[in-house]
């Protein structure tokens, strides 16, 4: 079976009446024959159709044992922390997520646990911070806002060898562009505000894991927590990700053609994405991303100053102005006063994010339409420029 039918087809059709779309059970317990005899389902903070529907298909859709659906993606973060105790190591890949930097340094260092920031992108580099206490290796591939790939594979080789588990955040390259598993990870984070929604209309997060033993761990954390996501949301979740693939695929294409675009750019000085054989980590990308390289595209322009960007991230008409990506909306932001506003200057522009750097999400537009909301920009810029 092809993906598409494949990912269609795992949302089953109601039993009970035939409902081709997925029952809403909006209920916060449920009706016992007697003490502990039930039909699977005893109160929703544990367990919720609507709710266990949706963890079977994202568990299906990234090759997984088991799923578990959050809140946001922060929550699922916070529920794989949660798997270690004080003492234990992570080892994380140096431009992670600003929120996951913030929920590992400001709340999970005070309970014990240390993290060391390292460059993945060499998996060698893990070689020097790895040792018994390891107990988690966590990754994003690609990264935000500058795209840098790790070589899952190469990385999960790494941990295994001192029985760490592998965290991989696939909510850049969605699972239509990468599965992790496959690659050797142990455990998926996603972000299902972004891809899996895909209509910036909700906020979730999801756990993928490729064990049982793993399963068990997490599902006892999603009880225990509680940070579970309601029932109209999973839902939501549900319908936007029957139409993942067409979104994605058609997402990675426009992608890629501005990223082309823009490197022809006079204005421009560095444009970042996997899918152009200039990007540092291409041959990994190409090796690992299924052709697909994801439908956000970075640059920086010649004239490096916030600025310019900030005239630049203003003027576009398709292209909005706003945090988040993945939706079939495009969206533009300036890292440096948005995303990255907390990362103090010196730190940021180490890891790449200079003061003109412009992230693009691309929607589903046509992509004609798109790259000429950039050329009138870049048009108006430097009409401006001869007038004053
Ligand atoms: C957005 C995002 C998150 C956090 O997800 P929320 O749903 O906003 O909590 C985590 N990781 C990555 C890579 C993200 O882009």
């Amino acid at each position: 079976m092809q993906k598409t039918t494949s990912i269609i087809h795992s949302v089953p059709v109601d039993e009970l009446t035939g409902s081709i779309s997925v029952p809403i059970y909006q209920t916060a317990t449920y009706v016992q024959e007697a003490p502990g005899v039930n039909k699977g389902f005893d109160y929703a903070r544990s367990n919720n159709p609507t709710r266990k529907i949706l963890e079977d298909i994202v568990a299906k859709l990234e090759n997984g044992e088991a799923g578990f659906a959050f809140a946001t993606g922060l929550a699922a973060i916070d529920a794989v922390l949660k798997l270690l105790s004080a003492g234990d190591e992570i080892i994380a890949v140096d431009d992670i997520y600003g929120g996951a930097y913030r929920l590992f340094t400001h709340i999970y260092e005070k309970f014990g646990i240390k993290i060391h920031y390292v460059d993945t992108t060499n998996a060698d580099n893990i070689i020097d911070y790895i040792n018994p206490k390891t107990k988690l290796v966590w990754i994003e591939s690609p990264t935000n806002p500058t795209l840098k790939v790790s070589d899952i594979q190469k990385i999960s080789d790494i941990a295994h060898s001192q029985n760490a588990w592998v965290v991989v955040d696939n909510t850049f390259a969605s699972p239509i562009a990468q599965q992790p598993l496959l690659l050797g990870a142990d455990i998926i984070i996603h972000s299902g505000t972004k891809y899996l929604g895909g209509h910036s209309d909700l906020v979730a997060g999801l756990v993928v894991v490729k064990t049982k033993e793993l399963a068990e761990k997490i599902k006892f954390i999603q009880n225990a927590s509680g940070g579970i996501l309601g029932p109209q949301d999973c839902w939501l979740l549900i319908r936007g990700i029957e139409t993942i693939t067409l979104r994605v695929e058609r997402q990675c294409k426009t992608a890629l053609k501005v990223a082309e675009f823009l490197q022809e750019c006079e204005e421009v000085a560095d444009v970042y994405y996997p899918g152009l054989t200039s990007h540092l980590n291409h041959e990994i990308a190409k090796k690992q991303q299924n052709g697909l390289y994801g439908g956000v595209v970075s640059f920086s322009l010649k004239d490096d100053t916030e600025t310019a960007a900030i005239e630049f991230v203003t003027s576009t008409k398709y292209f909005k102005l706003a945090e988040s990506l993945g939706g079939v909306k495009s969206l533009i932001c300036h890292p440096a006063q948005m995303t990255h506003k907390s990362v103090p200057r010196e730190k940021r522009l180490q890891s790449g994010v200079v003061d003109s750097l412009i992230r693009l999400s691309c929607g589903i537009e046509e992509a004609e339409d798109l790259i000429g909301d950039l050329k009138n920009v870049f048009q108006n810029i430097s009409k401006f420029e001869t007038i004053v």
